[in-house]
């Protein structure tokens, strides 16, 4: 029975509420009146149900999906204005006892070398992301309690936070690693983790079983209730994520956006972002075997539509896509992108873009500073910012500063600040010079005039040498 409270996996992802929702979606998506009537109560920046967004998503009247385009547009301004979070992921290690079927991981792969990184490769390839200019990380781990165990991600963070490197720091590091305890999560808490990201691959049961057919993954409710237990164990931010491809993109659509509803009926904090890989190639698996694969022109209304379903969550895309398709996606509600990736163990300290341990294959292989400098040709404002989780800004704190839009107040000049950073201490002159030329122009956007004196004075500063200030 359907209960978005309750604890249990399959009550609040119910499968036949799924279904009766995207029964309803099919029986309306022609029907005019409705879909003005959804678009009226979205332009309220409320969100939306996983029903009524699921009938955004089945309407195919192009004048209704221009209008749907052009509202996550607007959402997105309103929102996020045109600042895109930057962020790395870092590959701690391979091993892995999972049997996923769609990851060049899983344990049965023999043409993969396994790798895990000792603390003094974590301490180059962390040297060789700030070299880049990253301040923002997310860490990547398999599941192994042998080669990976808690402990191993535990120092691993505290080596990360500890390296200061010229001017570098990885001032925030996320962490994507498998279900685990409420303990183990209280572990991560602890240690200062930002977001904790598990993507749920799939909300439909019986091919979320096929799909990892052993392994502790397996276990669909243990992996699906694993953001409830990460709450309990003190985490405020979590990051759900679907592979689309894997099942029905409707369905995992729907699925989704219910797993967001429970959390804020559960623990009254939505989730802080939702993240839309797509299945593609890597070592040992073939995309067309997957018969859900998505379009681009599918995968750019699934972001519009979530981007007007949650208006508070951020949304994260990644190198996987291509830059056509990340530039498209980027005006309809797309806040976080990745950049200069590198997608295997040890990547970040090789010369050349190793292509034997990556998890997926990257489509966009620019470096960070061509991102940037894309961004900007864009009219887009790179930030490097991290400040909110590092001012306990967090949770329901997060989320109420959001929702009353007073997070506007520090978004910006945050991104002017750290983007500076970056132009100093990192980008080439072409990057540069762009930079300091948006920054003058988006000064001129910041509201409050005591603000933007004290940014200006910041910005002095920081081409004077100083580091790390923040709203
Ligand atoms: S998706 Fe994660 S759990 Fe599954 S095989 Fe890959 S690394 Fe292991
Ligand atoms: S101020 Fe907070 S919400 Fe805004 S960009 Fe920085 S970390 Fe994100």
């Amino acid at each position: 029975m359907y209960d978005p409270k309750s604890l249990k996996a399959e009550e609040f992802i119910d499968h036949e509420e799924i279904l009766a929702s995207l029964a309803y979606a099919d029986e309306h998506k022609d029907d005019l009146p409705l879909i003005d009537e959804i678009l009226e109560k979205a332009k309220l920046r409320k969100g939306l149900s996983h029903r009524d967004a699921s009938v955004l998503l089945a309407c195919e009247t192009p004048e209704k999906v221009q209008e749907i385009y052009a509202l996550a547009e607007q959402i997105k301004k309103d929102f996020y204005g045109n600042r895109i979070v930057m962020f790395a992921p870092l590959y701690l290690s391979n091993y892995c006892v999972n049997g996923c079927t769609y990851c060049p991981y899983h344990a049965i792969n023999k043409h993969i070398p396994r790798k895990k990184l000792t603390q003094e490769e974590i301490r180059a390839e962390v040297i060789a992301l700030q070299d880049q200019g990253h301040k923002r990380l997310a860490l990547e781990a398999g599941e192994d309690p042998i080669h990976n165990p808690i402990e191993y991600i535990l120092e691993s963070i505290q080596t990360i936070y500890s390296i200061k490197h010229k001017n570098g720091a990885i001032r925030r590091v996320n962490v994507n690693i498998a279900a685990t305890t409420v303990e183990n999560y209280r572990k991560l808490h602890d240690a200062g983790i930002g977001t904790y990201i598990l993507f749920q691959e799939t909300y439909h049961k019986e091919s979320y079983e096929q799909l990892h057919p052993w392994g502790p993954k397996h276990d669909y409710a243990y992996h699906t209730e694993a953001m409830d237990r990460a709450m309990e164990g003190g985490i405020d931010d979590v990051g759900l994520g679907v592979l689309f491809g894997l099942d029905k993109y409707r369905y995992e659509f729907a699925g989704i956006l219910m797993h967001a509803e429970h959390l804020e009926a559960v623990h009254g904090v939505g989730p802080h972002t939702i993240s839309v890989p797509r299945i593609c190639p890597a070592d040992d698996i073939d995309p067309s075997a997957f018969s859900n694969a998505i379009s681009d022109d599918t995968f750019a209304k699934i972001v519009a539509c979530i981007r007007i379903a949650v208006p508070y969550t951020g949304m994260i895309v990644s190198t996987r896509e291509s830059q056509r398709c990340r530039e498209r996606v980027l005006h309809l509600g797309i806040s976080q992108i990745s950049g200069g990736s590198r997608t295997s163990v040890g990547g970040y300290t090789e010369e050349e873009r190793p292509e034997d341990t990556v998890q997926f294959d990257i489509s966009d292989r620019r470096s960070l500073d061509e991102v940037v400098c894309w961004l900007m040709e864009m009219g887009y404002v790179p930030s490097f910012c991290t400040a909110c989780y590092r001012e306990g800004r967090t949770g329901d704190r997060f989320m109420s500063l959001c929702k009353s839009g007073q997070i506007q107040n520090c978004c910006l000049p945050n991104a002017l600040m750290t983007l500076k950073e970056y132009l100093q201490d990192y980008a080439s002159d072409k990057t540069r010079t762009l930079g300091d030329t948006m920054i003058q122009s988006q000064l001129q956007d910041i509201p409050n005039e005591k603000v933007r004196k004290i940014v200006e004075e910041r910005l002095v500063k920081i081409a004077g040498g100083e580091r790390d200030f923040r709203f």
